[in-house]
């Protein structure tokens, strides 16, 4: 099997200013160094506007820092929205694009998030794809056949392990301390693998993180499993002693 090394994703949403953004992403800068852990990559991705702070407060360290989304276009009359370029500019390497709160609360489509992807690897970031099932689609036994369904519609052309990460991300899961079953994360996990042949040509490299209320006491046994190649941290990535112990339960 392709070694991949984990990646612990920290997704602040709507949270931090300068000044505590600045904080904590030094404190996780502090601890992990100028060399990245042999195990893991360590990811923050605050909102656009602290980018540029964040950027420089990690400086000199391994963490590496995101966007929580972009638009499709390098340009134009977009009032609001902002170029994965830009993001880009500011100090990002990764965006994540189609997480469940912009497929449900800005009515993102798989469509949709393909163009933000693409932009993405056009502006040489990395680009984090979200899906997911809702709980009704879990109950009503389609959590497969819509994770692969927006697998299909929204990963790019041109989509490698170098460019882009899938994120597992069951819609009930986010923010509600509620988690699947370990048997569940690693059947979705290994259909997510199996889908990828069909759609990236090194569908073995590529990293597919799960997310969804992981915390330092769940986080060992998820990241234990086949084909969990790291993971999206929302509320726990927001204080540096958690995230990092997410971190440090990497196998
Ligand atoms: C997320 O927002 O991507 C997420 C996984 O949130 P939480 O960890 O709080 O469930």
């Amino acid at each position: 099997m392709t070694a991949r090394r984990y990646l612990i994703a920290g997704n602040w949403k709507m949270h931090c200013r300068q000044s505590d953004g600045a904080a904590l992403a030094a404190d996780l800068a502090a601890r992990v160094g100028p060399t990245a852990d042999p195990r893991f990559d360590l990811l923050v991705c605050p909102p656009a506007t602290i980018i540029s702070p964040v950027s420089q407060a990690v400086s000199g360290s391994a963490v590496a820092v995101g966007g929580q989304d972009c638009h499709a276009q390098v340009q134009g009359a977009h009032t609001g929205d902002i170029a994965a370029e830009m993001l880009a500019d500011a100090g990002a390497a990764f965006v994540i694009v189609g997480h469940s709160e912009r497929r449900t609360n800005h009515g993102e489509s798989s469509a949709t998030i393909k163009g933000k992807a693409a932009a993405a690897l056009r502006a040489g970031l990395t680009a984090i794809i979200c899906v997911g099932e809702t709980e009704a689609q879990r109950d009503a036994g389609q959590a497969e056949s819509v994770v692969a369904e927006q697998l299909t519609g929204s990963i790019p052309d041109g989509a490698t392990a170098s460019n882009s990460v899938i994120a597992y991300e069951p819609v009930w899961a986010i923010g509600t301390g509620r988690t699947p079953t370990l048997a569940d994360i690693a059947a979705m996990h290994g259909m997510i693998r199996e889908k990828l042949s069909g759609l990236v040509t090194d569908p073995g490299a590529v990293r597919i993180l799960y997310g969804g209320s992981v915390k330092p006491s769940n986080a060992a046994e998820i990241l234990g499993l086949a084909d969990v190649d790291g993971a999206l941290v929302g509320g726990a990535s927001l204080k540096a002693d958690d995230f990092w112990a997410i971190a440090q339960a990497c196998p």
